[in-house]
């Protein structure tokens, strides 16, 4: 076991602030990492506010930071795909129970002995939870670790293993593609890389915010139309013809609004997960055989399939990259729609803390 440098919240009321937390010594099968840059997911401050009590219940000091971009330091004797000096990056999941059929089908996101990368009971016991990757350091089992295109910038391409593969998971499995209509809702870290792969995709993308001051932006990323939510006249253009629907929203809001733009068997999935429950009409899903589902992440096969496909078409987040002395500022701003469009913090400053 080491220590290494990280940020944590002491409690659910509680400013991050610097602490040293343990590390497992790589065994045979980990890959050491040097973190160099980590994205602010906005589940990061779900979790470390302990807004998702019910399902996942936070446990503290709590280490948030699920998208991971760094340099390999150190393998285990038994590791076969990765050395020192590799681009590496981890995820939402360490790790998983590797027999589940869920698991034999590559769909690691849905295995019942998933670990998370924060929050999760650590099977090592080096600590009562897993830690994520605000910090120097992480020891991931090679499994669990993907690989860098080498083209991506670094700091642009670690939202993409949260952000990245949770918008382009549903979209590969609601057949996204040219000739389809595509909205996408809410233009925060998910929400623009859904317009990104929506549109590299082929799709007509459309995009619906609550900030109109996004308009300019989305059009850029690659939206064809954008919908200021509140404008009910705007809404009502678009009633039963999109074919899917991407919510990508963190707060309350009117699911019912986008099911009624549906059209005839088409679907909205669900992505942002808000803290209280979402009502839901039953004849806006009846009346037309509509339906509305979830999606979590994705599979560790599908990841590497999103990151070499962004490596092919050059697509990374458009990032703000900060010091993490400032991640108390990047979360309040978060929670006012107040990013453009992901933070990505530059692990470095961590050193000077
Ligand atoms: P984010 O950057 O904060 O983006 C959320 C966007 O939702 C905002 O930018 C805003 O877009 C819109 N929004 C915010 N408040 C709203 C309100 N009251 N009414 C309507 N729209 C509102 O968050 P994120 O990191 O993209 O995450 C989004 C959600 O997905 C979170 O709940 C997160 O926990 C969840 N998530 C789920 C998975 C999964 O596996 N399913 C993975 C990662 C994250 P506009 O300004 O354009 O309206
Ligand atoms: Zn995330």
């Amino acid at each position: 076991m080491y220590k290494t440098k990280a940020y944590s919240a002491a409690s659910k009321s509680s400013p991050l602030a610097s602490d040293t937390i343990p590390r497992r010594d790589p065994t045979d099968r980990d890959v050491q990492i040097e973190i160099l840059f980590c994205g602010i997911c906005h589940s990061d401050l779900h979790y470390a506010r302990d807004e998702w009590h019910d399902v996942m219940p936070a446990v503290y000091p709590a280490v948030p930071g699920h998208e991971i971009v760094g340099k390999v330091t150190k393998v285990g004797s038994a590791v076969t795909q990765y050395k020192a000096g590799d681009l590496v990056g981890v995820g939402c999941l360490v790790d998983s129970d590797h027999t589940c059929p869920n698991c034999q089908a590559g769909l690691e996101q849905f295995c019942p002995g998933q670990v998370l990368t924060y929050g999760s009971p650590d099977k090592h016991k080096t600590a009562p939870v897993t830690y994520g990757g605000y910090s120097d350091s992480i020891v991931v089992d090679e499994r669990f670790v993907l690989r860098i295109p080498s083209n991506l910038d670094l700091a642009g391409a670690a939202p993409l293993l949260c952000a990245g593969i949770t918008t382009y998971s549903p979209m590969r499995h609601w057949g996204v593609t040219k000739g389809k209509k595509v909205g996408v809702v809410g233009l925060g870290g998910l929400g623009h890389m859904g317009v990104k792969f929506a549109h590299a995709f082929g799709a007509q993308t459309v995009v619906f915010t609550t900030s109109p001051n996004k308009r300019e932006d989305a059009l850029r990323l690659g939206a064809d139309e954008v919908v200021v939510s509140k404008n009910a006249d705007e809404m009502q253009k678009h009633t039963g013809s999109f074919d899917f629907i991407l919510d990508c929203v963190a707060a309350d809001h009117d699911i019912n609004a986008y099911i009624n733009l549906l059209t005839r068997d088409g679907n909205i999935t669900l992505v942002g997960a808000p803290e209280k429950p979402l009502p839901v009409a039953a004849f806006g899903l009846i009346m037309g055989r509509r339906s509305l589902s979830g999606s979590p992440i994705g599979g560790l096969a599908e990841t590497q399939e999103m990151l070499d496909f962004c490596g092919q078409h050059h697509i990374t987040s458009d990032v703000e990259v900060i010091p993490i002395q400032k991640v108390n500022e990047a979360y309040e701003r978060i929670v006012k729609s107040d990013v453009k469009y992901r933070f990505s913090i530059d692990m470095a400053s961590l050193k000077s803390d």
